[in-house]
This record gives structure tokens, sequence and C-alpha cells, in this order.
């Protein structure tokens, strides 16, 4: 009689934002390049940037929720959420749900897979800034935290963080962040595609490269209001001695005052948000980096360039600690003098750039998908 196959094991993504996609790519790649079955269901919380990040390295999304509506709440987008991801958890029957970060779409993934009794795994586990915000990501983070199996910490301080919430030791894993995975592969595609350089040459032509480059970008809940005003208005006076390109959030709370306040001046290039390579390519290129972004608080220093943090705290603390990233918050002020101080002094922005990095290897993915399978892979255990 003919041996039945073992059942397939199939890892449930549950994701919609652009840092969600971007992050969760190689875990999702180096799964499938064992032969494991993968399902990605997008929430809708981001549409065109999270399919577009996705999209940067060739996957796309099996099922789209698309429950977004214009002025949605992040407490209207995770009850819409709920009902339809237990449905997909209930179609798929997957060994495991597994979400990243701590976005509303992470939230709701959580609870739907707790409620449908399926294990949960959180990819970078352990972030925290101590303080009520970011708002709500700083909730989302620490509720996932209580709901899954396993946590994947990209460093030992989230690990700890972990464990003082009373997280078992040996539901952690440490292995460095996934995004400096999703760099690695996006830097090696590029640096093999002449086309796609050659494309992009082209593309940026407009920005003047014997000048500084200072890339920004800004979009967090906590800075919409006077603080953006505030960043821009230095961007504004940056633009007399540096090139400011800022690719710019689609939320309303960002597009409206960057186009107010920047748009047409000499030396700002406003860019609609880019693909993840264009980005990339920027990255490379930038003198500085002004970000509130998380994942950008990580890109940067993986590429030896020195990043002003635009926030008052930060749950990326290992980058401040190891001198790879400043924290300047968003005083126009502030933010002029943290500037010229790092571009009249090549000194500092070299040890800037050459600081240990802190957020691993770009191995992360590998380590995570050996864990996995370790514990839910049927398809191997069946073979041992
Ligand atoms: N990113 C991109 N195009 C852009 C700006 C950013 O692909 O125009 C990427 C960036 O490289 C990083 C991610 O988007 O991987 C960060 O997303 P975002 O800043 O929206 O979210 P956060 O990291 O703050 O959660």
């Amino acid at each position: 009689m003919a041996m039945e196959a073992p059942p397939e094991e199939v890892y449930l993504f549950v994701a919609g934002t652009r840092p969600e996609a971007v992050k969760l790519a190689p875990v999702i790649l180096a799964l499938q390049a064992q032969g494991c079955a993968t399902r990605l269901v997008a929430t809708g919380q981001h549409r065109e940037l999270f399919h577009d990040a996705l999209g940067s390295f060739g996957l796309g999304a099996d099922a789209d929720l698309a429950i977004m509506r214009r002025g949605q709440s992040p407490a209207g987008a995770v009850a819409a959420m709920l009902p339809a991801l237990t449905q997909q958890i209930n179609r798929y029957r997957p060994a495991t749900v597994i979400v990243q970060g701590d976005t509303a779409s992470a939230f709701a993934g959580a609870q739907a897979a707790v409620y449908a009794r399926c294990p949960l795994v959180h990819v970078e586990a352990g972030l925290r800034t101590g303080h009520g915000e970011p708002f709500p990501e700083e909730m989302h983070r620490r509720a996932i935290a209580q709901l899954a199996d396993l946590h994947f910490a990209p460093t030992l301080a989230a690990a700890a963080a972990l464990r003082r919430e009373g997280v078992s030791r040996h539901c952690i894993h440490v292995t460095g962040n996934t995004g400096i995975d999703a760099l690695h592969l996006a830097a090696a595609q590029l640096a093999g595609d002449a086309g796609q350089q050659a494309a992009l040459r082209q593309r940026f032509a407009g920005i003047d490269l014997r000048r500084p480059l200072l890339l920004a970008t800004v979009h967090r809940r906590e800075n919409h209001g006077a603080r953006l005003d505030s960043v821009l208005a230095a961007l504004a006076v940056l633009a007399e001695d540096a090139e400011i390109v800022l690719p710019v959030h689609p939320h309303p709370a960002v597009a409206g005052p960057a186009k107010a306040i920047l748009g047409g001046r000499a030396g700002v290039h406003l860019l609609p948000p880019l693909g993840y390579s264009a980005f990339l390519w920027l990255l490379q290129r930038a003198t500085l980096v002004l970000t509130d972004s998380g994942g950008v608080q990580e890109e940067a220093p993986a590429l030896g360039t020195p990043v002003l943090v635009l926030r008052d705290v930060t749950e990326r603390c290992e980058g401040i600690a190891s001198g790879n990233a400043r924290l300047i918050g968003t005083d126009t002020t502030a933010i002029l003098a943290a500037v010229s101080d790092l571009l009249g002094d090549a000194g500092a922005r070299a040890q800037m750039s050459e600081a240990a990095l802190p957020y691993g290897a770009g191995d992360a993915a590998r380590r995570i998908v050996a864990v996995l399978r370790a514990r839910y892979g049927r398809v191997q255990a069946a073979a041992e």
C-alpha cells in the first residue's frame, strides 16, 4: 500500500503595513526555500505601500481583507479584522499564525490566533520604549507578548524586556532583526542588476549628489501636527546647504503639511513613497538620515549611514547606545544644531558609521525558520 504523504505544514502570516511586508518577506522566502507552505493574509491596513513592498521581494498576498475605511480608528480597524481573520485561520488551519511588530494588524492577528486556539509566533518581539508612546504600538507589543507562544527577539535587550514581563526564557529566541535580512537581500539583488541601477540613477538625476544628501522620512502618528511642522521647517532651512529628499507618506496629516511647507523649494525633493530598492539606493548615498521610522533606524546603520531620530523616545535604544544613531526630537532648533554638528564633522560621522551594529548579521530568518521547523515541522518530523 502506498504510504500516505504527511500533511503539509502551513505557516500563516497576518500583516497589513509596509514594514511588516519588508520584515516578514525574508521569513516567508526562507520557509518556501525549505518546501514549506506559506499563506499570507493582508488585512488591508495599508494598501499600495504593503503590496509594493511585498512585490519588491517577488511575493504577493493570498488574501486581502480590505478592511480599511477612510478615517478609520485603530479600534475600528481591529474590530473589523477580528472576524475576517478568524475565518482565514479556520480556512487554512495552519501549524501556526505568525505576526510581526506592533501594528493593529499584528494585534488583531494575535487575538484571532488565540481565539482559534492556534499557536502564535511573534517576530520582532520585546521592543519597548518603557512609556505609553508610541501609541498604540507600545500597547500592541505588550499585549502580543502576553499572547504569543514563541517570541523572536531581535536583540538581547528585547529578550530581557520580555523576561521582565514574565515570558518564559524557553519561549524566547534572540535572532537579530529580519529587517537586516531584507536589506541584504535587496542590496544583493540591486548590486546584480545593472539595468535597475541605471534606471534609478536616471530617476534620481535631479538630486545634486555633489551636495550633502539628507534623506528624511516622517510619518508617525505622535509626530502629526505641530511636531511635523517643526520638522518640516527645519528641512526648509537645511535645503540651503544640502539636498533634502523626502518620500512623502500618503497619510493626509503628513502629505498636506509637507506640500504646504516644502513644495516648490529649491533643493527639496518631495517624492511619492518609494519602492524598497529605490529607497535603498538613496539610503546607500545619503550623508545623513533623519527619520521617525522604526525600520529606517535599523537599516541606515546597517549601510553605515548615520541616523538622527526625530522622536523623544525610541524602542531601538541599542542604536543610540552603540552610537549609530542620535535621538534629537522634533524641535526645529535642535534639528538644525544636530545636522550642522554632523555635516561639519566628518570624524563624528565616520564614528557613527563604524559603530557596532546591534540589529544582527542578516541571518535572522534562517534562525527563525530553524526554530519554527523544529517546533511545528510535521514534514520534517515525519521524515526523521
Ligand atoms: N521604506 C520604503 N519606501 C519609502 C520609505 C520607507 O520602502 O519611501 C521602507 C523602509 O526601508 C523600511 C520601511 O519602509 O523598511 C519602514 O516603514 P515605515 O517607516 O512606514 O514604518 P516603521 O518602520 O516606522 O514601522
